[in-house]
């Protein structure tokens, strides 16, 4: 690659104190979203275990309906049978009717019998559907107040982001478009640090040692110099400037 001034070289640290600051802000932003779709998931899967309870509450209505409909219709059969037997001549005809309405009698018993446990448990299972939608409401205004409080967290992360932004909009048009591609590159690569001091030798990317023939070129400053090791950009920061 062509020389490359030392401004450009600052330009090029200026824009990674940006990228590292909004990949770190990102970081932040990133887990606010991942906590409010982790409580948004929660009111959903509540909602949709309401719906499966309905829906079966609503299959055991229609089971009882229908029996309902046979108890009703056998009571009638036995009402019919009852009424004929009134006017039946024959002994014959006399037991088959007879045993028709004890088989009736019997099976609306056993009908009867079904239906007050299936009432009872319809009206158990409204009552549990019914405190679960309480439920639902209390969860909904819980966990809406915490997704608020969340998002207020952020609002000044969102800022520093469009703030972060502008700047790199800024700094960008400012450097060669080779060495910003070449920086784009690297960044992607390299875990998004592509430019690195070396201090006392060693290259802040890796920590490897540069050979001390290629630390004191550096230290004269001069062509590009990339990491042999970590390939970042690397860039000579004095020794006293490492707690800067
Ligand atoms: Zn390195």
């Amino acid at each position: 690659m062509q020389e490359i001034t030392q401004e450009q070289v600052e330009r090029l640290i200026h824009l990674q104190q940006i990228e590292t600051e909004s990949i770190r802000i990102k970081k932040i932003v990133n887990s606010v979203y991942e906590k409010i779709s982790e409580r948004n998931s929660r009111i959903v899967n509540f909602r949709k275990m309401i719906d499966e309870k309905e829906v079966a509450l609503q299959l055991m209505k229609d089971r009882y309906r229908l029996f309902e409909v046979e108890f009703n219709e056998r009571a009638t059969r036995i009402q019919k049978s009852k009424e004929t037997l009134k006017g039946v001549s024959t002994h014959k005809e006399y037991q088959v009717l007879s045993r028709e309405i004890d088989d009736n009698v019997n099976q609306n018993k056993k009908i009867d019998d079904l239906l007050i446990k299936e009432l009872e448990e319809i009206e158990q299972q409204e009552r549990e559907l019914n405190e679960r939608k309480a439920e639902l409401v209390q969860l909904e205004t819980m966990l809406g107040k915490e997704i608020e409080e969340i998002e207020n967290e952020s609002v000044e992360e969102k800022q520093q982001l469009e703030i972060i932004e502008r700047k790199k909009e800024e700094i960008t048009p400012l450097i060669l478009p080779k060495l910003l591609a070449k920086f784009m590159k690297i960044s992607n690569i390299a875990g998004g640090l592509a430019i690195v001091p070396v201090e006392n030798g060693t290259c802040k990317g890796c920590h490897i040692n540069l050979p001390p023939q290629k630390y004191i070129e550096l230290q004269r400053g001069g062509p590009l110099t990339f990491c042999q090791q970590c390939h970042r950009i690397i860039y000579y920061k004095k020794p006293e400037e490492t707690n800067l």
